[in-house]
């Protein structure tokens, strides 16, 4: 998401005449786009801040702007903190950038850290960063208004809102006539996507018989965005559990070129852990879930999102995510321990009451089991044919071709005369925790 933001940014420093580099020490200003989701990636921040006290000291000039989830979380704190950063903005303020920036020039500090009910950047085309030119992303929805206890999201991004369809399926097919062969649909909670006309989201049964019948939906969209071109690839992340309706599984049944993978954050296979964390589903309801997945989309993979050692857990409840885990095999997961975050609903109401090694712990113990799956899964893909589109080179061999199958899982072989952005169906000869090998089926 934060990459998405820094394309965003990129175009609109563009208008006013600002190009990107990629050597940091030739660049009159620095923005660093940050995240909040855990301690740690704050502190990478902190860490990165003060490399660049190297930079600053070689150039005078230099513009050191903080921006993102950071920005918005720590606000003028972050200029007290951090003396060498000039511009603090929040996620909703790119646009203002050139005026702080204006700021900056004339020996003031600048910070913008509103955020927005409305703000979408829909008609910022993004400048794609570093871009393979074969795979984009195209942010949907920005905020969140779930209120899961341990998320800093909804205060650091603001209320949920949708973006206008047309500028995404534009965006699409710009994509598209750039050669482009798979996007991915980001938001916080991609599956409340919901456009009536007017902007900021609100709930359907609040909207007028009118809005609801024109309104779209988010199988609504990702049916539009699969129509823009069949050999387009379309992905989407992240969906919550609470939702993920059948209409949009049946819409990535309609269409081949919409990839068989959906990233469903458990976060814990424990009910009490459940309702602590404001998830608003119980264990049994994410398995009904699942099971709903499995049965409309039977290739469908499923990758989950799991916190160990959130406030109170127990052994017990501990080894219910296990027992998850084991259940539904997930191709993939992200796995962490609980990062208490200031200001959130946790923060406020809850101990952070699991010992750091018991937390560290039970984490080795969910990574082991992902790691057992993730292997016995790869290896049951051997001898089989799968779809992939290239990405990229291998980087362990430049003889060989990166890309992925539907199912979002990596898949290496021999480069022969294909070309990034080729769709190659690739025999499965051998696998490994976390990629499959094999030859292209001529
Ligand atoms: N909107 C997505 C998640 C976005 S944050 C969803 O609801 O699934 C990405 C992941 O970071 C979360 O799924 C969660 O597993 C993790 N995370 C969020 N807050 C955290 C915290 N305080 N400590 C540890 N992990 C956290
Ligand atoms: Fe955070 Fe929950 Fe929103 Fe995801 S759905 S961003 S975890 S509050």
């Amino acid at each position: 998401m934060n990459f998405a933001d820094s394309e965003v940014v990129a175009s609109i420093m563009a208008e006013v005449g600002v190009e990107t580099t990629n050597d940091e020490m030739e660049a009159d200003i620095i923005f660093i786009n940050t995240c909040s989701i855990r301690d740690n990636a704050e502190q990478k921040i902190r860490n990165r801040l003060k490399h660049l006290r190297h930079n600053k000291k070689q150039n005078k000039e230099l513009t050191i702007g903080v921006l993102g989830c950071m920005a918005e979380r720590l606000k003028k704190q972050l200029l007290e903190e951090e003396k060498l950063v000039d511009i603090v903005a929040g996620p909703d303020a790119y646009k203002e950038l050139p005026v702080l920036l204006r700021e900056v020039e004339d020996g003031h500090k600048a910070i913008n850290v509103m955020l927005s009910l409305e703000e979408t950047y829909a008609e910022i085309q993004p400048t794609r960063l570093n871009s393979n030119g074969v795979t984009a992303f195209i942010s949907i929805t920005r905020g969140c208004d779930n209120m899961c206890s341990f998320c800093v999201v909804p205060f650091t991004r603001g209320r949920e809102r949708s973006r206008n369809p047309e500028s995404i399926v534009a965006e699409a097919q710009d994509l598209v006539n750039k050669g482009y062969k798979e996007v991915t649909l980001l938001g916080q909670n991609v599956d409340s996507y919901l456009w009536y006309g007017g902007g900021a989201r609100k709930d359907f049964d609040k909207l007028t018989a009118d809005e609801q019948k024109s309104s779209i939906s988010f199988a609504n969209l990702l049916e539009m965005v699969a129509q823009v071109d069949p050999s387009l690839r379309v992905r989407f992340s992240t969906s919550h559990p609470k939702d993920i309706h059948d209409e949009v599984l049946y819409v990535m049944r309609k269409y081949d070129n919409v990839a068989k993978h959906i990233h469903l954050p458990a976060q814990s296979g424990n009910t009490r852990i459940l309702e602590k964390m404001n998830r608003t589903y119980t264990r049994e309801w994410y398995e009904m879930k699942y099971n709903r997945i499995k049965e409309i989309l039977p290739e469908c993979s499923v990758s989950c999102d799991i916190i160990t050692g959130f406030c109170s857990e127990t052994e017990e409840e501990h080894k219910d995510t296990l027992d998850l885990l084991r259940k539904c095999e997930y191709e993939f997961s992200y796995m962490y321990f609980y990062s208490e975050r200031p200001g959130t609903l946790a923060a406020r109401k809850y101990e952070d009451d699991v010992p750091e090694e018991v937390k560290k712990r039970r984490l080795t113990e969910v990574i082991e089991i992902q790691h057992e799956i993730a292997i016995k899964r790869n290896a049951a893909q051997v001898g089989k044919v799968h779809t992939v589109l290239i990405e990229m080179q291998s980087k362990k061999n430049a003889n060989e071709w990166m890309g992925r199958n539907s199912q979002n899982i990596k898949v290496i072989f021999p480069k022969g005369n294909f070309k990034m952005g080729d769709y190659v169906d690739v025999k499965i000869e051998r696998s490994t925790t976390t990629s499959l090998i094999g030859v292209a089926v001529l």
